[in-house]
């Protein structure tokens, strides 16, 4: 029989190949259930034996420590800017410069510059010791509690790795979940964000690691620095990090020439738009490690490495006009509609201006000519105007004071971009895309009825808000545009059936701004009905755990409406459940009621997420922050010191895990 110690180990192993299959060789090679049970197992393992901590097990990536401000290192190898070139004439300047320095043949490894946040990782004996950002190159910011939650981050190295060395490389977020990212955002009528590179920088400086692991961000690695690396050129250093583990992009090339660097630009410049992350050049690097070192650095960068940065695609276009468009929360957008032209092979005829200030800044007016640029953006952006093109007798821009569709006065209101549209139930905008939203596939699902049947109905008068969609009829659906009598059938059976669709789902539905899903499942578990959400004070619904002031604002201010309140009980008379039902109450009791707890580190037999789950499902309150009022504290390994001190200035008791647990045996 295994030890405990092998066992932990050997399950440590195992769920680290399956990592490295599956977020750096995209190759997955076990289920995500079989996956989720051996973490689970090494879980409880971990938790019985608390001797065997490791700080990097693989339980460790899901995150949970809060960073208040992050502590700042300096870096033992300073992080250098690269010089950028544009054209052959500077490679080959490059190229004349180094001759001259070092002897000898010279040759160069391209690799692609990846356009994201850089980070120097340290290792010692294998394992991951620290993260640091660039900062200003001589001193960054610690971040390894968030750097950890990245899957493609080793933690334990494997193969021949030296004793002790930095690697560098670049944090991405790639296009798929950054368009997953604000997907959900604009569900929950927030701004998306504009573009990965921003984003993946932003997302290593929040404070909570759980929250950073659920961003999809990947980590690509191109230096190794060190003493006694064992290796001599740059592109076998790349193949060894490769072997310890690390997410090493295979585009990286040799070239014995300037024409074969040029070769290898020419071809990612075009391809490079197949790649599934941002890249915004190539690096060329002097291949030999030796030479490297004869050439040394200037005060800002390496003489053995230069960035050739891609052209970003650009053409100009005259600007047309200038329209308003309304979104389903009242956001105003304007939209350059342009002269159609090509660009980076798509025809581009508009592109979004943002608000307010971005066409003051630029100043940009109808009938200009336009720069238009397509990168790293989703959304083709204005970057400016041939103000030699401009006629005398242009005008500048004055932006709306009215909403295009309801003429109501624009507000906007400090501190936010955007204009805003307040008339929320007499817009048709903002009726249709309401009521779009509440049928659509994650909130009520109604099958049978699209969002240009919804826009009709309106328009034809037949519904002003989406409680009025179970008072519809089939013989006033069926003379619609495109209906026939089965159609009609099928949308009057299909909102028939969402009354069966469960309570936090409507509350979704309702579309509350910022009352996402996770948001409208967090109320719906904590007040278990509309009723009381609808009397709940600002107060109150602050302290339910991770509800901020902006949502307990916006939730406060809907039910204040009586128009509001009006539909809503409208669609209780029609049987839409707005109540949790029996079966979803089934496993709650009340042994915590009345307690308000607070949960604070990391834990071993069960994630912070079920704890919490847990406390809810038995009548207690999970509060994100120590007060008089709180009962107790569920306290986990690393519990973060200002935290223990507030605890003890209010005398509140910390309960371990296995105690919480036992109370509600
Ligand atoms: P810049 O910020 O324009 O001065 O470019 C330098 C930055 O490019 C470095 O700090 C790295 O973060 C980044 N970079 C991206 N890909 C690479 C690569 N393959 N080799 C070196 N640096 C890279
Ligand atoms: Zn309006």
């Amino acid at each position: 029989m295994n030890t405990v110690k092998e066992q932990i180990e050997a399950l440590r192993n195992e769920l680290r190949l399956h990592n490295y299959n599956y977020y750096v060789l995209d190759n997955a090679r076990i289920s995500d259930y079989d996956f989720d049970f051996r973490l689970k197992t090494l879980q409880d393992l971990e938790a019985k034996h608390p001797e065997f901590f490791d700080a990097n097990s693989p339980t460790q990536r899901v995150g949970g420590e809060i960073t208040k401000n992050f502590e700042t290192l300096v870096h033992e190898h300073r992080m250098y800017s690269l010089d950028n070139s544009y054209s052959k004439e500077d490679l080959e300047d490059w190229e004349t410069r180094i001759k001259k320095l070092v002897d000898g043949d010279v040759n160069y490894t391209c690799e692609l510059k990846y356009d994201g946040a850089s980070i120097s990782l340290t290792y010692e004996n294998g394992k991951l010791l620290k993260a640091v950002t660039r900062g200003d190159g001589l001193q960054g910011d610690n971040i390894t509690a968030n750097i950890k939650t990245i899957k493609s981050v080793p933690l334990q190295l494997k193969g021949d790795y030296p004793p002790k060395f930095d690697i560098r490389g670049e944090i991405v977020l790639p296009f798929d979940g950054f368009n997953k990212m604000n997907e959900e955002r604009i569900e929950i009528g927030e701004e998306p964000y504009r573009n990965p590179r921003n984003t993946a920088s932003g997302s290593l400086k929040l404070q909570d690691s759980a929250e950073v692991a659920k961003r999809p961000l990947e980590c690509l690695l191109y230096n190794l620095t060190g003493n006694t690396l064992g290796v001599k050129t740059q592109f076998e250093s790349l193949d060894k990090a490769r072997q310890w583990g690390f997410k090493v992009p295979e585009a990286a090339k040799l070239a014995n020439s300037i024409d074969e660097v040029l070769e290898f630009v020419n071809y990612w410049d075009v391809r490079r738009h197949d790649l599934p992350y941002e890249t915004d050049g190539v690096v060329i690097k002097v291949n030999n490690l030796q030479q490297q070192e004869e050439l040394g650095y200037t005060a800002k960068a390496p003489r053995w490495a230069i960035a050739y940065k891609f052209k970003a695609e650009q053409v100009s276009t005259r600007l047309n006009t200038i329209t308003y468009q309304v979104g389903r929360t009242g956001a105003i957008t304007p939209v350059a509609n342009l002269e159609p032209v090509e660009l980076a092979g798509t025809t581009v005829k508009r592109a979004s201006l943002h608000n307010a200030d971005q066409i003051e800044k630029l100043d940009i007016r109808e009938g200009d000519e336009v720069y238009v640029e397509k990168g790293g953006e989703i959304i083709p952006k204005i970057l400016g105007v041939d103000l030699s093109k401009r006629s005398a007798n242009s005008e500048p821009t004055i932006y709306i004071t009215q909403c295009p569709e309801c003429e109501t006065q624009l507000v906007r209101q400090e501190g936010e971009a955007q204009h805003y549209c307040l008339n929320y139930n007499g817009c048709n905008p903002q009726i249709i895309g309401r009521i779009q939203h509440f049928i659509s596939r994650k909130a009520m699902d109604i099958d049978g009825l699209g969002g240009e049947t919804v826009a009709l109905l309106v328009n034809e008068g037949l519904i002003t808000n989406y409680s009025d969609l179970y008072e519809l009829t089939k013989e006033q659906v069926v003379p619609l545009e495109r209906m026939a009598e089965k159609s009609a059938e099928n949308l009057i059976n299909g909102i028939k059936q969402s009354k069966n669709i469960p309570f936090e789902r409507v509350l979704y539905a309702l579309g509350i701004r910022y009352v996402g899903e996770t948001v409208a499942k967090k109320l719906a578990k904590h007040y278990k009905g509309i009723d009381a959400i609808a009397v709940a004070s600002h107060e109150e619904l602050e302290n339910v755990d991770e509800i901020g002031v902006k949502i307990a604002e916006s939730v406060t201010a809907f039910f204040e409406s009586e128009e509001n309140v009006a539909i809503v009980n409208r669609l209780k008379d029609f049987g839409v459940q707005l109540e949790m039902s029996e079966e979803q109450l089934v496993g709650q009791t009340d042994k915590l009621k009345g307690d308000i707890i607070v949960v604070s580190g990391v834990f071993h037999s069960v994630t912070r997420n079920v704890l919490k789950k847990l406390i809810e499902d038995n009548g207690g309150k999970v509060s994100s922050s120590i007060s008089s009022k709180t009962s107790y504290i569920v306290a986990g390994d690393n519990m973060g010191p200002s935290k223990k001190q507030k605890a003890e200035k209010l005398q509140i008791a910390l309960i371990s895990e296995s105690e919480f647990l036992q109370k509600i045996k």
